[in-house]
């Protein structure tokens, strides 16, 4: 059904916390560009159902911890990674008192192991000064504490909480420039443009969907002839004007 360029987002069904409020202001939308987003955004539901990050975890607490893990590492090495981590400091208060000479050999090969160990031990200890070792579930609790940027925390929100939040990284920044959804490398103005664009209970999934499009379809050399949406591409359609004309089959 068409909607009205008038009719406003309907309001997430989110917890006390309410959404993650995108950090930039987002230019107008209008309704069209909007059917064309909740268009893409069914293809890719119909691309890759079931999509949800692929860290391992069951609680804020893991999630917190896995996803600073992930920063420049895939998720499955986190994920050999973490259930050692989580049954030695299965806490904050407990993660709160090692030291990151004691964790660096622990999650060595998820590289960045220092800045990484560093990072979660200031985390835990800030968990425990500020917020009684829980993890917060809003934006500027989360995004204050140490190692902690907005993408992580837009990942704990959506996934942990049920807070809508649409985290950005390098496949959401490739594949949602490349459909022509944004223009823009900057990921605070593409998560205000894409946070515009979707109804916010779509958020987290839609993040979701563009990170295993990235990984999966369209990956730096983007796998075209296997993608849902490329019909709604504006980088495929750019190739099909680029493309040389079909040769005539030569009659006999
Ligand atoms: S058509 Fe190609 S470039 Fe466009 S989203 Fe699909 S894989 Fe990426």
């Amino acid at each position: 059904m068409a909607r009205s360029p008038q009719r406003p987002r309907r309001a997430p069904k989110a917890g006390a916390a309410g959404r993650s409020r995108p950090a930039a202001a987002a230019p107008p939308i209008t309704a069209a560009e909007r059917r064309r987003a909740d268009l893409i955004f069914e293809r890719l539901d119909f691309q890759h159902p079931g999509a949800d990050t692929e860290l391992h975890y069951r609680s804020p607490f893991e999630l917190l911890v896995a996803t600073i893990l992930s920063a420049q590492c895939t998720d499955a090495r986190v994920n050999q990674v973490t259930p050692a981590i989580f049954t030695r400091y299965p806490d904050a208060a407990v993660l709160a008192r090692a030291t990151p000479e004691e964790l660096e050999p622990q999650i060595q090969s998820t590289g960045f192991f220092r800045m990484k160990a560093r990072s979660l031990t200031g985390m835990a200890r800030a968990l425990v000064e500020r917020h009684g070792g829980q993890v917060p579930a809003s934006m500027n609790a989360l995004s204050a504490l140490p190692g902690v940027g907005r993408k992580t925390a837009n990942v704990v929100l959506g996934h942990a909480f049920g807070v809508p939040g649409l985290p950005v990284d390098r496949h959401v920044l490739r594949v949602a420039n490349r459909i022509g959804l944004v223009q823009s490398d900057d990921p605070v103005a593409v998560e205000a443009r894409l946070c515009a664009l979707l109804d916010p209970e779509r958020w987290t999934r839609a993040s979701d969907m563009f990170i295993l499009h990235g990984r999966r379809v369209c990956r730096p050399t983007p796998l075209c002839d296997r993608c849902q949406i490329r019909q709604n591409c504006r980088y495929f359609q750019r190739l099909g004007a680029k493309a040389p004309p079909a040769r005539r089959r030569a009659t006999p």
